[in-house]
Order: C-alpha cells, then structure tokens, then sequence
C-alpha cells in the first residue's frame, strides 16, 4: 500500500496565526480531495492520506498545486520488520536509479520508541543492505543525489523517496480578496497565480469590445480562468464591454492618449466591481516600460484614478521570467493563442510614453466619465468557473 504525505512549509512560521493558516490549508486540501474515500492525519506539519483507490500519482498532482505546499512524496507502507524495511525501501531506490553510479543516503526516524534499533542504526542497516544490492552506489551523507526515508511509527513504516514539488506560498484565501484585470494575454495570469500563491482569493474582471473583438477572444479568457481554478479551486469572472468607452475616447481625445485614458476607464470600473464584490486590491499584470503605458508617467497616471491599491507582482520582472512562470502553470500555450484584445482596437501609432496628469485629465474633460462608467457596467456579465 502506499500513502501521500504532503509537507507545508512558510506557515509554519506563522506563529500565532499557525492555527487559521493551518485550517486553511487543510480546507483546501480536503476540497481537492472531495470525489474520493480517504484517512487524514497531521503531525508535525506533515499530512499523511490513505486514499481509496486511487491514482496516487494523479491525485499527488492536483495536490502538488495547491499554494502552501511544499512538497509531496508517495510513500511505501509497510509492516515494522528490519527485512520488510530493506525490500521497500530497495522498491523505493530502484524507482530513481538512472545508473548505478549514484550517491544516496537513508534518513530514519523512529516514531515507535520500542522499536529495537535506532533511527541511526535503522539507516545503517537499511544503507548496508542497499549496497548488497547495488555495490556500485555511494553513500553519501552532505550531498545526496537520492535520499530514502524511513520512518518507523507505532504500526507500521514508511518509506519515500522522490520529492514532487509544490508551489509554496501560503495557503489561498488567507491573505483577503483582490480582483485581477484579466486580458488574454500572458501577463495577467501570471500576475494573478503570484498574488495568489501569496493567499490573495481571486476574482476576475475581463474587457472586451465585442463586436470588434471576438467571442472566440473571450473564450479564451474563459479558458485562462478555468485554468486558474487548478490553483484556486474557483474563479468568479466579470465582462464588461468597452467599445463605447473606446468610441467615445476615439471621438473626442488626442489620438496618442488613447491607450493611457482607456486604461483610466479600466481602472475605475474595476474598482467599483472590486467594491461591490469585497474585494480589497486590483491585480494588474503591468511591467515597468513594457509598452508605453507602463512608463512610470504612464503608470502614476493610470494609478491616480483609483484609491484601492493596485498590485503588479510582475512589476521588476523580465518577459522571459514572466515566460518561464506561465509555462510552469499551463497557462502560456492558451495566451499565445493570436485573438485581438480590446487594447488592439483603435491603438495609436504614437502613444505618449511620458503623459502628464494634467494633461490628461483635462483631454478626457470633455467625456462625460461618471455616465459612461455606469453605462459599462450596466452590461456587466458574471460567470463562474469551477475545478
Ligand atoms: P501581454 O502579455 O500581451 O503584455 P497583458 O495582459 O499584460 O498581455 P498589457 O497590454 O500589457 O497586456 O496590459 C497590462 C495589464 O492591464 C494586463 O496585464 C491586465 O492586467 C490589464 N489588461 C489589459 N487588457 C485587459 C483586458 N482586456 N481586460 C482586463 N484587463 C486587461
Ligand atoms: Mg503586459
């Protein structure tokens, strides 16, 4: 039989809190674990789970992604006789053995205090047998490349070896409430995997300016959500559409201060979304001097049309960082999908790189902003999306 034992690693730190961090975590784990028959048992910031037949591997991933986790083995379970020890924890090397070249060391920690030996000598006895098997291996104690734990409790051992890693953070929904401008682009779900690897619960609000953008554009928003959902079990997900705002801007505003006044709009309309729906920040997926609206001018400019604070995680980051992130959480091949975004409709040619405030306010004076807000959000659309 094998069991999962998930380690949780930062809120352990958390000292008075350590309780709500845990429980958290805990509340999460179990919903990932909701279609199946299981035992729970924490000890010592461990968790070890006896699932009913189940796919250990399949399930140790959908755990693997949970914001928390440190890491995740498949552990062998065995009875606590020396020579059923060996032979497991032979099953366990031979899992990971590339060559025959390796260095290893057997950690042991003795649970059962009848047991007869020591945890040393148990990782003496174990080490030994190990190289009967497999002569050519070397123990080595500092620098490993395999490490075998044995961990010898009242009623039975375990035995584990490969690590699968977590994402580590803190666990989601411990940190308050934040809503993410959500584009299809690759930023913005990086942006919002980050805060929420950081215990921020998500919500999401998408622009779009249907008919010149496309429903096939918004779907794949939709499908960025859905896999935003693997780390944070559910999304909430706005629509608003943005094409009069556009129109109007397009009418009456210099051509260059497009951009930056469209993204004022943005700005307000998420924070007055964020306000009904309790959410505390605005996500946002801006880069310093990525495009000409993420200037610092740009930015201070976009920033001043709202009191919420405003959470760019990826601010100092470079795009082959950014990159490397959306890779490793499945959401790059759906953002390099080539559909138009609102912000590709009526670009300027020469956008201000260096917009004033003044200058800006006075060009949208002309607009009748209160209105217009309120007419984007009257067509405001909800949709859920679920793991
Ligand atoms: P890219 O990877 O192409 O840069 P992006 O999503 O970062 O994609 P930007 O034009 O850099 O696009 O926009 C900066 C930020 O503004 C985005 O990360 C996102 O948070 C927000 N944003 C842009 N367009 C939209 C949109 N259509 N709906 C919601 N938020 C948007
Ligand atoms: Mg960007």
């Amino acid at each position: 039989m094998n069991i999962i034992i998930i380690r949780y690693g930062e809120i352990i730190l958390k000292g008075f809190n350590r309780k709500f961090f845990e429980e958290k975590l805990i509340n999460n784990i179990k919903q990932v674990l909701k279609d199946h028959q299981y035992r729970f048992r924490r000890a010592d910031s461990l968790i070890y789970l006896e699932i009913d037949n189940a796919d250990l591997e399949a399930v140790a991933r959908k755990l693997s992604k949970i914001f928390g986790v440190v890491s995740i083995n498949i552990a062998a379970v065995t009875n606590n006789e020396l020579e059923s020890i060996c032979q497991t924890a032979l099953i366990k090397l031979e899992e990971q053995l590339l060559t025959e070249n390796h260095s290893f060391k057997v950690v042991s920690k003795r649970g059962n205090k009848k047991f007869p030996l020591s945890s040393l000598e148990i990782s003496r006895e174990v080490g030994a047998f190990l190289l009967t098997k497999h002569p050519n291996l070397r123990v080595d104690v500092h620098n490993p490349e395999i490490t075998i734990f044995v961990e010898v409790r009242e009623e039975q051992t375990y035995v584990y070896s490969k690590k699968i890693p977590g994402p580590g953070g803190l666990p989601y929904g411990t940190s308050g409430r934040g809503l993410l401008l959500l584009s299809g682009g690759i930023d913005s779900p990086v942006a919002g995997w980050l805060m929420a690897k950081r215990g921020l619960e998500l919500e999401a609000l998408h622009f779009h300016s249907y008919p010149f953008t496309s429903e096939r554009a918004k779907e794949k928003v939709f499908d960025l959500a859905q896999i935003l959902t693997q780390y944070c079990n559910q999304i909430k997900l706005h629509t608003v559409n943005l094409l009069k705002i556009q129109t109007e801007i397009k009418k009456n505003c210099p051509e260059e201060m497009f951009t930056i006044i469209s993204r004022r709009f943005m700005m307000q309309i998420a924070q007055q979304i964020a306000l009904k729906n309790n959410c505390e920040a605005i996500i946002t997926g801006e880069n310093l001097a990525q495009v000409a609206s993420q200037t610092i001018q740009g930015l201070t400019v976009t920033n001043s049309v709202v009191d919420l604070i405003v959470l760019r995680p990826l601010i100092g980051l470079d795009k082959q960082e950014i990159i490397t992130i959306a890779e490793k959480i499945n959401t790059y091949k759906t953002s390099i999908l080539p559909y138009e975004d609102c912000c590709t409709v009526f670009l300027p040619k020469h956008p201000v790189t260096k917009p004033r405030l003044e200058k800006v306010i006075k060009a949208e004076s002309s607009l009748d902003i209160p209105a217009l807000v309120e007419e984007a959000l009257a067509n405001l659309e909800t949709i859920e999306f679920k793991q």
